[in-house]
């Protein structure tokens, strides 16, 4: 795929908006997110906090920040976190003080968290867009898992069985993407995007103003 020539958005927008992305564990979130971050400009994928083990090729700080429970409960204490959730027996965290670092920087900004944590979101950023990511089928949705290779079967059981009750919760997202053919579903999480920046609320009053001057 070819990537976009990247032309300054920034001066028509107020502030960058929030795009809270959760799926069942296989369903193809990573795969479509990093395409985006790779196609598009002015979009930062937020590095949570994670007390799980890094996988191979996983990068400390740039896939997750690496912690042990004992720092990560520390900072859930200290309230450092904007949404924080126990996943497949792993905690994982948005840093607010990092989060509220790229909206200030005026970026668009990736969630990629599980039900639980844009749950907790909600109340709080109810101007976020909340994707939810399907795949076909749960038989795909195995054979996904079970090909990436990145869990042991009782791990891939854990997730399937996870699977159910996170696709139950659909109803709070308002997009819902089915990844079949992965072109297909990028370029639907691609519009989600792009229309959301161009929406009247999401540009900036002062450089509409100049045109009436
Ligand atoms: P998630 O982040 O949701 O756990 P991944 O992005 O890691 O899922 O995708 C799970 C596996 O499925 C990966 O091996 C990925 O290459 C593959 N995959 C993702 N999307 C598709 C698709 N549309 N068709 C076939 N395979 C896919
Ligand atoms: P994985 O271990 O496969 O990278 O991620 C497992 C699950 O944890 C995914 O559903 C992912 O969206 C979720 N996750 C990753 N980071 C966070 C986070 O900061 N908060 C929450 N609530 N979930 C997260």
């Amino acid at each position: 795929m070819q990537r976009r020539g990247s032309g300054r958005i920034r001066p028509f927008l107020r502030k960058g908006t929030l795009f809270v992305v959760s799926a069942p564990s296989g369903a193809g979130k990573t795969t479509l997110c990093r395409e985006l971050l790779r196609r598009i400009p002015d979009i930062r994928l937020s590095v949570s906090y994670t007390t799980r083990a890094p996988r191979e090729g996983e990068i400390n700080d740039v896939h997750y920040t690496f912690v042990s429970e004992k720092r990560f409960r520390g900072m859930i204490g200290r309230g450092e976190f904007a949404e924080w959730a126990v996943v497949h027996g792993n905690l994982y965290g948005t840093s607010l003080r990092r989060l509220k670092k790229l909206i200030r920087d005026g970026y668009d900004i990736i969630l990629d968290i599980d039900v639980h944590g844009a749950r907790q979101l909600k109340s709080t950023w109810n101007n976020a867009v909340y994707i939810f990511v399907l795949p076909p089928s749960m038989q795909i949705l195995r054979k996904r898992l079970t090909a990436r290779k990145t869990e042991s079967a009782e791990r891939i059981k854990e997730r399937l069985e996870n699977a159910k009750a996170e696709i139950a919760g659909y109803r709070d997202y308002d997009y819902i993407i089915v990844n079949d053919k992965l072109d297909k579903a990028y370029d639907e999480l691609e519009g989600i995007v792009m229309s959301s920046r161009i929406r009247t609320a999401n540009i900036n009053p002062e450089w509409i103003a100049g045109f009436v001057k």
